[in-house]
């Protein structure tokens, strides 16, 4: 990425870094994905997710598939609770800048995921 000059170039576009929150100048065809000033604060962003996301994969596999013990661990009041921490952490510590990707653009790389599967390779039905 480019830093910020006084003028935009006509095959660039301004974006605001995710993570920092700084200017930076994105090449138009790479414009709309671009959401980090560099490297630095590409990695502090997957890192943040990454040790977020340990933590809330484990409640929620067990919310999914331990559905007694979730219920008696209070796993989605806890899911929940994670959560909100996490957006006060976002509001204190960056300005409020969003800590996640976009859905939409989550889900466009899992198009599996809009598919409705009714039986597995051995034929046994999914609920
Ligand atoms: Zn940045």
């Amino acid at each position: 990425m480019l830093a910020v000059a006084s003028e935009t170039p006509p095959d660039h576009r301004q974006r605001a870094c995710l993570e920092c929150g700084a200017p930076f100048l994105a090449h138009k065809t790479q414009a709309r994905h671009a959401e980090f000033c560099g490297d630095t604060c590409r990695r502090s962003h997957k890192n943040r997710r990454a040790m977020r996301g340990a933590a809330l994969y484990d409640l929620f596999m067990t919310l999914r598939y331990q559905r007694g013990v979730a219920q008696k661990l209070h796993v989605w009041r806890q899911l929940c609770r994670l959560a909100a921490d996490f957006r006060l952490e976002d509001h204190q510590q960056r300005a409020g800048r969003r800590s996640w990707r976009a859905a939409a653009e989550v889900l466009a790389e899992r198009p599996y995921l809009n598919a409705i599967v009714v039986a597995d390779k051995t034929w046994r039905r999914f609920n």
